[in-house]
């Protein structure tokens, strides 16, 4: 099982979490939404291969986090990941565009001068202006959109750039995330929870209901689960290829 967007340390039991995710070999990509955050995440999992933490400043917060972007700078050499970062549109966050933008640019700027990362991208109401940013920074990594919301055009736009995709079972609950999920290329696309954000079925999810949108997945591309499975780690160590040739 992969989750390639989960925030460990927001559940209100994190140990207890990792340590069921450990005992069921689940590919982790742990992100945070504040540099500030990074340390203690990451210590959350020691030696764990399958699991890796990314240093993030969520756009939610960017206004009240942006002074924590020095630090950010300063954790960049740590990791091969970063997330969640990106830009949220919704109107109660318009009056923090600008703030927003120079978060997310400097990040790119960062990703970029350190030789490009993965990053784990948040895009809600912003798909075309997080496209022109990541278009404005070409070399700044690899970029998994997640939970990818916008347009089918800004979709087929994303696909052009050479972006990845991580979609769970909340986005596969609508009928429009499992529109966008049918376009979105099969080696290109991975798996994630949001949790503990996320819910299903009015309940919080967790990393192991990552099996609801491979049994989903499986139903829009008229595969077995395992086929779908099989594809998903092959799209994560081809992923991890990418990252290899970065970090070289
Ligand atoms: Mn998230």
């Amino acid at each position: 099982m992969i989750d390639f967007h989960c925030h460990l340390d927001l559940y209100p039991d994190p140990a207890a979490i990792v340590a069921e995710c450990r005992s069921r070999n689940i590919y982790i990509l742990s992100v945070t939404t504040t540099p500030s955050a990074w340390e203690g995440t990451s210590a959350l999992v020691p030696n764990c291969e399958r699991i890796r933490t990314a240093v993030g400043l969520h756009p939610q917060i960017a206004h009240e986090r942006h002074e924590e972007l020095g630090l950010f700078d300063e954790l960049i050499g740590l990791t091969d990941y970063v997330g969640e970062i990106g830009l949220d549109g919704g109107p109660e966050l318009r009056q923090h565009r600008d703030i927003q933008l120079r978060v997310f640019n400097h990040i790119l700027e960062t990703c970029f001068r350190s030789g490009g990362r993965i990053m784990s991208i948040h895009s809600r109401r912003a798909g075309s202006e997080v496209l022109d940013c990541l278009k404005s920074h070409p070399d700044s990594g690899i970029p998994v959109l997640h939970w990818f919301s916008g347009s089918e055009r800004e979709l087929e736009r994303a696909i052009a750039m050479n972006c990845w995709f991580s979609v769970g079972p909340a986005m596969l609950a609508s009928e429009r995330g499992r529109a966008l999920t049918t376009r979105i290329p099969r080696e290109r696309l991975l798996t994630e929870s949001d949790g503990p954000f996320a819910q299903i079925l009015g309940r919080t999810i967790y990393p192991w209901d990552i099996n609801d949108a491979v049994a989903e997945i499986a139903v829009l591309w008229n595969a077995s689960v395992e086929e779908v499975s099989a594809r998903l780690h092959d799209n994560l160590r081809a992923l991890a290829v990418l990252r290899n040739q970065l970090a070289a």
